[in-house]
Formats: structure tokens, C-alpha cells, sequence
């Protein structure tokens, strides 16, 4: 953290040496790369062998949480396939730049079976759909969804001894009326690449001969319904591609274009810090860009998005040329299909408990945006929790007693830690202390009660984001890999329910922070630590962290050499 700081204050004052950790970045990341083409070279060299002792692990997805899970498992104890219906991984946080061309698609993605290839063994991949899980049977039914006049069966089914959900979102429409016939999404590749020829469309129509002053305007509203991080992102890259490339070609029109933000809430940005959501509020302001705060979208036609400005209830009528969506995600059918057959149908998203395990059935995890965990309240256990640590069954806790498990409370119940935190407290024993603040020798299940009865309310779910999904991943591979070793010597906290230890620390997040490119080749970032930059430094922040975080050596080429080929010739405006 204080290197970051300190990288951030160098940045402002010399630019160049924002360069230089570009520099430093590519060249480390590129290591990292090179050792891993390395170690994985001889791939394939050891034929599948589908031991019958293997047990057998299906994962579905080929996304940040499947990919990470996959990258790290070691494959000699499990015998592994993959099901998805995308053969490749995409790095969701250039999907932006695809839209308008700063990157190229392929520059983004990974083949998954470049990614799975391992030195002892192999890991199956199947391009296809999970129609169903059928978790009473241990069993996976799978449709292929390639469409062609290619002959064979397109259902199959796998069976597992492990399975591994990972099938990421949908995009939210909120049932609001239009919004799938007329909207264009931002979630996936071939969206971005829709997105990039739509926008390249509404100038072409827009100079033909014989249109009005006023069609041409419509042709030229760009409207975003959204204004999280996507849509911010998308705003921003789409004002550049505008003014930096397409004013050149079609000069008759440039002043006839418009960029147009809808958000729900008072501000955009309004997960971050508020110091960035006003800097993109202001950058926006400045680059012409319009946004409408607290306005809910009604419905959406070919031609007009009709709106409520929430704060006189009128309902206005937008003319748009395109219209993005960008609202959030919501759960797969086939997702909702589980829940329901495992007592999870009230739900809206598939629930975990910490060490990721699907509630309510045996064997299966979850990870990624397709899940949450569902965090176990320290209330609801109050009870086990002091008589595990009444050991002599006084009814009394004593310091020493009380001193014994604060570490097990810890780690099972994080959010003391945050609680702790929110009251300023250096130490739990303090929470026990009486109300004029002084220690107490020992307490009873009433003070007990008392003391940790907030702890509970602050708890929050982790958000749907590629880094969250990617530790997961991690995480549970982890998990897998010392599953023989743990049964033995066990590394979680004690069970206050039961007997014994957990087998795993149950999963952490680290937030590592948060980029918002606001293009101008200005950016955000909310890093550890209440730490806030902005500015064209923490843009070169966001090169050099993206570049160094691509999956691949070749990605990390492709993409560095995009950024160049954009900055010497600019972006291609060639509508294919
Ligand atoms: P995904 O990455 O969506 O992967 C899901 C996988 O499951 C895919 O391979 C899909 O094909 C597959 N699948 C779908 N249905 C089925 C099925 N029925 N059977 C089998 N497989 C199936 N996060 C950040 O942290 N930082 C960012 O800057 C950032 N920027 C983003 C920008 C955009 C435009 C978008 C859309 C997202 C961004 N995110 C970012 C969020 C991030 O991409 C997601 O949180 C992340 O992709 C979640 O990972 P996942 O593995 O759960 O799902
Ligand atoms: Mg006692």
C-alpha cells in the first residue's frame, strides 16, 4: 500500500516513471508468462488415464472463476472435464475498448484449451450448455449449441463426484418492456463486437443524402442506461472513439452527436468512493457528456427510451439512434432450474457457505457471479460459541476462556473484525468491557450476547466483479488440493456445533481495489486503505496493471500492441 502511494506520487510529479512501471510491469508480468508457457509445455504427454480411483470433477464455465479453479488444480488426483459454451476465456475488463476498437476482440481472449493443458494429464473440454443439473443424482445434462448441418446427437450427460458451478450472469433487463428486442447488452465478446459495428451504423445513416437536421441528430443519440462501472466505461471510450477518430471522417455531422447517461441513482459511480464519482461526474460534464441522474427507464422502443425523473414523476420521451444497457446481472434459468429442485427457489441467487459449498446440497460448489455467500451470523450460534468456550462449564467465561477462542470467532465470523474496525477497537476482549470502559474478569451469556449482538450488521456481499470470481477460483483449488491432507491436519477454526476443526479456512476476499477509465486518458482508482487516484497517472496505473494481468504472454502482446497501433494510427473505423 505504501509502495502504491508512494508510485502514485512519484507519477505526478514525473510522468515518465508512470512509464517506467509500464515497463516494469510488462517485463514482470511477461516473466510470469514465459514460466508458465514453461512449465506447461509438455502438455499432453501423459495420456488421459480416467483412473476409476480419480474421483471425477465437472466444472462448468470457461469464465474468471472456472479459469482460475482450473489454472491451479492439480489434476494428478481428479479426473476433470469442463463444460461450456464458449471455447475460450475472455478478459472482461477490456470488453469496453472492444466496442470502439481500442482493442480488437481476439486480443482479449484466451482458448480454453490452452489454459487447461497440463503436464500430468489432461483436462476434458466439451463445447456445450448445462441444461440441468440433477444434484440428487450426481449427474450433469449438456446440449451442444453449435448450429450446423454437422451430424451426431447434441444431448449428452456427465456424471460427477465434484461439481464446480461456475456460469457466471445474465444480463438484468428488470422485465422492463423493449429492452431485449431494442437494447444492446455489454457482457459478452460478440456484444462488444455488435456494439462497435452499431455505433459505425448510426454515422453512416446519419450522412446519408436527405435526411433532416433533426433525423440525424436522433441517428447520432447514443444512449447508455446505466451508469455503473460499464456504462461509465463504455461512455467514456465511446467519446474518445468520437472525438478522437470520427469527427475526422464525418466532419458534416460532429456537432450533431450526443452521449447520454441514465442512471437510477443520485450519482454514477455510486459503488465507489464518492470522491470518484464526482471526478467522473465533472469529467463528464466537461467532455459534453449527459447525465441523468435519478430516472428510471419505463420501456424502450426502436425509436424513443421513455423515462420517470423520479423526483417529479414526469414520464419523458428520449429519441435515441442506440441504446446500450447496462443494469446489472441477474440469475441463469438454469441456475434458478437448481435452486429450485434444492430448496433455494426463494432465493434470488444461488446461496454458498463460506468455504464456497452449495447450500443444501452434498458435493457442490459455487463460485463466481452465479453465486453469494451466504454469511453465517454470529447470533444465530451465540449459544454454541460460549458454552464451546465455557470450558469448565461454569456458566462463567473467564478472560483466559474467552481469550482462547477469539481467534476461531475471527476467522469464522468476519465480520467482528469489521465490527471491531467500525468502533475503533484494538482488541475483542474490549467489547466485553463494562459500560464505564473497564476490563471485565469475566461475563456471562448475557454480556456475551450483548457485546457481539452488531457484530452481524456488518455483514455485506462481496460483488459481482472478475477479481472476486478469480480468488474463488484460486481458493477452491486450493481447497481441492489439500483435500486428503486437511482430513488429517486440519486448518479451519473449531466447529462450535459440532467437534473437531473445519477441514479449510473458510474463503477470504482481498479487494486489491477498483479502476474507472474515464477516457481523455484520464482515470479513477479506489485502492486499499481509503486510498483515492485520479488523473492521467493513474490512467498509465491502469495499462500497466491490465497488461500484467492478461491470462497469456500472447494476449498481453496482442493487447499492448493494440494501445500502440491506436495511438499512432488511430481506431479503424471500417464497419466489419
Ligand atoms: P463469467 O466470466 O461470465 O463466465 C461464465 C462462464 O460460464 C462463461 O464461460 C459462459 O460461457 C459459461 N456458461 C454460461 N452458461 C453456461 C451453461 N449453461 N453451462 C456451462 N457454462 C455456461 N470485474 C472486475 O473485477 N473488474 C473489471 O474491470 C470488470 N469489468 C467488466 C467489464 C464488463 C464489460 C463486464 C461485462 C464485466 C466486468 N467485470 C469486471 C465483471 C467480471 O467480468 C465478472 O464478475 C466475471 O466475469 C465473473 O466471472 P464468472 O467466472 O463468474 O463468470
Ligand atoms: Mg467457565
Amino acid at each position: 500500500m505504501r509502495l502504491l502511494s508512494y508510485l502514485n506520487r512519484t507519477f505526478n510529479g514525473f510522468p515518465s516513471s508512470s512509464k517506467l512501471l509500464l515497463v516494469f510491469s510488462l517485463s514482470g508480468g511477461g516473466l510470469l508468462a514465459y514460466s508458465e508457457s514453461q512449465s506447461n509445455s509438455p502438455a499432453n504427454s501423459v495420456e488421459h488415464e480416467g483412473l476409476a480411483n480419480k474421483k471425477k470433477v465437472v466444472a462448468l464455465g470457461t469464465g474468471w472463476a472456472s479459469t482460475s479453479f482450473l489454472k491451479d488444480l492439480d489434476i494428478s488426483s481428479y479426473d476433470v472435464q469442463v463444460v461450456s459454451p464458449r471455447n475460450y476465456f475472455a478478459f472482461t475488463p477490456l470488453l469496453p475498448s472492444v466496442t470502439c476498437g481500442t482493442v480488437e476482440a481476439r486480443s482479449i481472449v484466451e482458448p480454453i484449451r490452452n489454459i487447461i493443458k497440463k503436464k500430468n494429464g489432461e483436462i476434458l473440454f466439451w463445447e456445450a450448455e448445462c441444461t440441468k443439473i440433477d444434484a440428487a443424482n450426481k449427474k450433469v445434462f449438456c446440449r451442444s449449441v453449435i448450429e450446423s448441418n454437422l451430424v451426431g446427437k447434441k444431448e449428452f450427460s456427465l456424471d460427477y463426484d465434484y461439481l464446480v458451478v461456475a456460469t457466471g450472469a445474465e444480463v438484468n433487463t428488470f422485465n422492463t418492456p423493449g429492452v431485449m428486442e431494442y437494447c444492446h447488452f455489454l457482457k459478452e465478446v460478440e456484444d462488444a463486437q455488435k456494439i462497435r459495428r452499431s455505433v459505425i451504423d448510426c454515422f453512416e445513416k446519419a450522412i446519408l443524402p436527405e435526411l433532416t437536421e433533426e433525423e440525424r441528430r436522433i441517428n447520432l443519440h447514443f444512449v447508455i442506461v446505466g451508469g455503473g462501472p460499464t456504462g461509465v466505461e463504455f461512455a467514456a471510450e465511446l467519446h474518445d472513439f468520437v472525438h478522437e477518430d470520427l469527427v475526422k471522417l464525418y466532419p458534416m455531422v460532429k456537432n450533431l452527436v450526443r452521449i447520454t447517461v441514465i442512471q437510477s441513482g443520485d450519482h454514477i459511480l455510486n459503488t465507489y468512493d464518492s470522491r470518484i464519482s464526482t471526478f467522473a461526474e465533472q469529467k463528464f460534464a466537461r467532455d459534453g457528456i449527459d447525465v441523468h441522474t435519478g430516472c428510471r427507464v419505463l420501456s424502450v422502443s426502436d425509436k424513443e427510451v421513455n423515462m420517470k425523473i423520479k423526483s417529479t414523476g414526469e414520464n419523458v420521451s428520449m429519441p435515441h439512434g442506440m441504446v446500450v444497457w447496462s443494469t446489472g446481472v441477474s440469475t441463469r434459468p438454469v441456475i434458478k432450474d437448481f435452486m429450485d429442485q434444492i430448496g433455494q427457489g426463494k432465493r434470488k441467487v444461488l446461496a454458498t457457505d463460506e468455504w464456497l459449498r452449495v447450500k443444501g446440497c452434498e458435493n457442490v460448489y459455487a463460485i463466481g457471479d452465479c453465486a453469494t455467500i451466504d454469511q453465517r451470523k454470529i447470533m444465530e450460534d451465540i449459544g454454541a460459541i460460549f458454552n464451546a468456550a465455557d470450558k469448565d462449564k461454569s456458566g462463567i467465561l473467564t478472560v483466559e476462556e474467552f481469550n482462547d477462542i477469539i481467534d476461531d470467532i475471527l476467522i469464522r465470523y468476519p465480520q467482528v473484525e469489521l465490527h471491531l474496525q467500525n468502533k475503533h477497537l484494538s482488541s475483542v476482549t474490549q467489547l466485553l468491557n463494562d459500560p464505564e470502559g473497564n476490563a471485565r474478569k469475566e461475563i456471562d451469556i448475557k454480556v456475551f450476547k450483548s457485546a457481539l449482538s452488531q457484530a452481524d450488521s456488518q455483514m455485506k456481499s462481496l460483488p459481482a466483479t472478475a477479481q472476486v470470481a478469480a480468488q474463488q477460483g484460486t481458493y477452491l483449488s486450493s481447497c481441492f488440493d489439500k483435500r486428503d491432507v486437511a482430513k488429517i491436519t486440519p486448518e479451519g477454526p473449531r466447529r462450535f456445533k459440532g467437534t473437531g476443526r473445519h477441514y479449510f479456512l473458510p474463503f477470504r476476499y482481498k479487494h486489491f481495489g477498483q479502476f474507472a477509465p474515464l477516457g481523455g486518458e484520464q482515470a479513477a482508482a479506489e485502492l486499499p486503505g481509503d486510498w483515492v487516484s485520479v488523473g492521467r497517472s493513474t490512467q498509465w496505473l491502469w495499462y500497466s496493471v491490465y497488461a500484467s494481468k492478461q491470462v497469456s504472454w500472447r494476449t498481453r502482446v496482442l493487447v499492448v500492441s493494440d494501445w500502440t497501433r491506436r495511438s499512432i494510427f488511430g481506431r479503424d473505423s471500417s464497419r466489419i
